[in-house]
């Protein structure tokens, strides 16, 4: 299943287009993109039972999928090579910071850089589609409506600078958290634990992985994560970047303007245009 936001309205993939789901259920389930992931178990029964193939279609631009999640959690260091260029010991314990909500944007978005210092993470991003708490490992997955990718931009000289690092603040200015450009169900995906995860910048490749390498893969996130708080259905889970930051360059290397594509595989291309506000 393939879930977007198409003009603002929830969206289910059928062949190339887009069904309209509050129109093709007869108002049962809403247009807001967001509220799905609080029904998440009976939209899936619905969309199983099948759409009828004149169901209505709705035609706009993509948007973030998931627009407004009530928490929006990331985690650092979550590979191995990526610990090793950043200079930092490889964690036992997830390291575990917020992304604010107001740093959301969605595909094909423009961000403004706010200065010549910001770097690239592509990231696998997982969905929520039940409330999790001391949730064991096994059960991990059971608890991911669907992943998606992101991109967790970062002004490092913000990020790093005073006495304790600001992870929150150096990584949440405005358009520094595209998701997009769809939700994927876990079940549509042949190996959902090994994945290619890259992104390149004006053709040139930047980040080359594999999501088979995360150090805390996600059934493992979603059950650490859930030790100690509560998930609940649309929240986000940035889940790391793999190895070629341009913090880790030599020399440094930060984003210029242009434009900057991330890419799962199974889960599409997430593009973002880039130009200087400074
Ligand atoms: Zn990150």
């Amino acid at each position: 299943m393939r879930v977007a936001n198409v003009g603002g309205r929830l969206a289910l993939g059928s062949g190339d287009g887009w069904v309209d789901v509050a129109l093709a259920s007869g108002d049962r389930f809403s247009s807001d993109p967001q509220a799905i992931y609080g029904r998440w178990d009976e939209f899936v029964s619905w969309s199983a039972d099948g759409v009828a193939a004149d169901a209505p279609q709705v035609t706009g631009r993509l948007g973030a999928p998931v627009p407004a999640p009530r928490q929006l959690i990331a985690i650092g260091l979550n590979y191995r090579e990526h610990a090793i260029e950043s200079n930092l010991a490889i964690p036992e314990h997830p390291v575990v910071f917020a992304k604010f909500q107001s740093s959301i944007t969605g595909p094909d978005a423009v961000v403004e850089l706010p200065s010549d210092g910001v770097d690239w993470e592509v990231e696998l991003v997982i969905v929520i589609g039940r409330e999790a708490h001391d949730v064991p490992v096994e059960e991990g997955w059971d608890y991911v409506a669907g992943l998606t990718v992101g991109q967790d931009l970062s002004w490092r000289a913000v990020q790093t600078r005073g006495p304790a690092p600001q992870f929150s603040v150096g990584k949440s200015y405005p358009g520094f958290s595209p998701v997009g450009p769809v939700v994927v169900s876990p079940d549509e995906l042949a190996d959902k634990d090994d994945l290619a995860i890259g992104c390149r910048l004006n053709g040139e490749v930047l980040q080359d992985g594999r999501t088979s390498d995360l150090i805390f893969p996600v059934a493992d996130l979603v059950s650490r994560l859930s030790q100690s708080l509560t998930l609940y259905p649309g929240d986000l889970i940035f889940t790391g970047t793999p190895q070629g930051v341009g913090m880790g360059r030599d020399p440094k290397r930060f984003l210029v303007p242009g434009t900057l594509v991330s890419t799962i595989e199974g889960l599409g291309d997430l593009s973002v245009t880039l130009v200087n506000g400074f």
